[in-house]
């Protein structure tokens, strides 16, 4: 893949091995950082630049009103020693559904793959090592006009950065089912990335914690019964053998991963479920013995097994997930597929 990208090379790297191996996600930024501006109704040419300050006025739309996007993917080494990304294709895909719901332009295909293929082969010592560590892929998009206004803007920028990331090891979570805070609601923006969604979403986690979980299962906005995603990530649940999501009604982010973890249980033959599942279903389902596994799926993560679940004066806890559940065999066989020990038949893997 040929690119134009301009490059301006750092003069003093920060790589170092023991920084790249042991840091906590999203901490840590590799030395260069992608960067494309849009303005007077066009893309200018994308460049790389050392990661650093960026000029900003005292009054972008992005931060008055928060007209600003995100996605994010990663990049990793594979067994025989190539640098893939996986499933870039479906995160540029999904950066201009958000970018058409905030009325911001459309990102061309070849400045976002080709840019992002650019900054990772330039900084692809800063892949970690260790197993399952990963460059994580950031790009942030955002409207930069001067301007109070309340209209969509004429200027806006693209930035990329990436971080080295480890494997995720943080154990099974545990939630509280949140009843008085919601995440999307029906015609909202809970179906694509805005960057305020997560801000949003903080008080909730952070009166969670306080009480001992690590995030909260978020419900639907209307009636406060129905499951809609746990933390910042789809959930699946296995319940008499199959497997069962919320379907892409309109408030869940259609996540890459959960696309996979669905494609790959197809695959295996395993039946799944996109359907809307009630949290006293979940309650019942568990009492009756017949729901076995569950799961927080996205690309930091991957599937993250759910431990215990909160739900007013009641909790259930999920047994860890053996090598012999659903759901850690789909984790790894993503994982195969994502090394390259496993034929990718369905193309995920776009390499450098
Ligand atoms: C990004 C995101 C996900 C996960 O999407 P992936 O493409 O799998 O990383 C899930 N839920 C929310 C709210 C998100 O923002």
């Amino acid at each position: 893949m040929s690119s134009s990208v301009r490059v301006t090379y750092t003069t003093s790297s920060r790589l170092s091995e023991r920084v790249r191996e042991t840091a906590q996600f999203g901490t840590v930024f590799s030395d260069h950082m992608l960067i494309a501006n849009f303005e007077n109704g066009l893309w200018g040419e994308a460049e790389i630049v050392p990661y650093g300050p960026l000029p900003l006025p005292p009054a972008p739309i992005a931060l008055h009103h928060g007209q600003a996007i995100f996605e994010g993917l990663k990049a990793h080494r594979t067994l025989d020693g190539r640098i893939a990304m996986f499933r870039p294709y479906d995160n540029y895909v999904r950066l201009n559904r958000s970018a058409a719901r905030l009325v911001m332009p459309e990102v061309p295909e070849a400045l976002f793959l080709n840019g992002i293929a650019e900054l990772v082969r330039l900084d692809r010592n800063w892949i970690p090592e260790r197993e399952g560590g990963a460059l994580y892929i950031r790009p942030v998009y955002f409207a930069i006009d001067e301007s109070l206004q309340v209209r969509p803007a004429s200027q806006y920028r693209l930035v990329v950065l990436t971080c080295p990331v480890g494997p995720y090891f943080a154990g099974r979570i545990n939630l509280v089912v949140e009843e008085r805070y919601v995440r999307a609601f029906p015609g909202g923006t809970g179906d694509i990335k805005p960057a305020g969604n997560y801000a949003g979403s903080l008080l909730a986690a952070g009166e969670a914690q306080e009480r001992g979980y690590q995030n909260v299962l978020w419900l639907d906005g209307i009636v406060r019964r129905f499951i809609e995603e746990c933390g910042m990530m789809n959930v699946f649940f296995v319940i008499d053998d199959a497997v069962v999501t919320p379907p892409l009604s309109g408030t869940i982010l259609p996540g890459v991963t959960r696309d996979s973890v669905l494609t790959l249980l197809r695959d295996a033959g395993i039946a799944t479920e996109e359907r809307p599942v009630a949290i006293d279903e979940v309650f019942e389902l568990y009492a009756a013995g017949r729901l076995t596994e569950a799961a927080g799926v996205g690309t930091a993560a991957t599937i993250a097994p759910i431990g215990r679940i909160a739900y007013r004066d009641r909790e259930i806890e999920l047994a860890t997930l053996g090598s012999d559940s659903i759901l850690e065999r789909v984790r790894m066989r993503m994982e195969a597929i994502r090394r390259g020990q496993e034929e990718d038949r369905h193309g995920w893997l776009m390499y450098l």
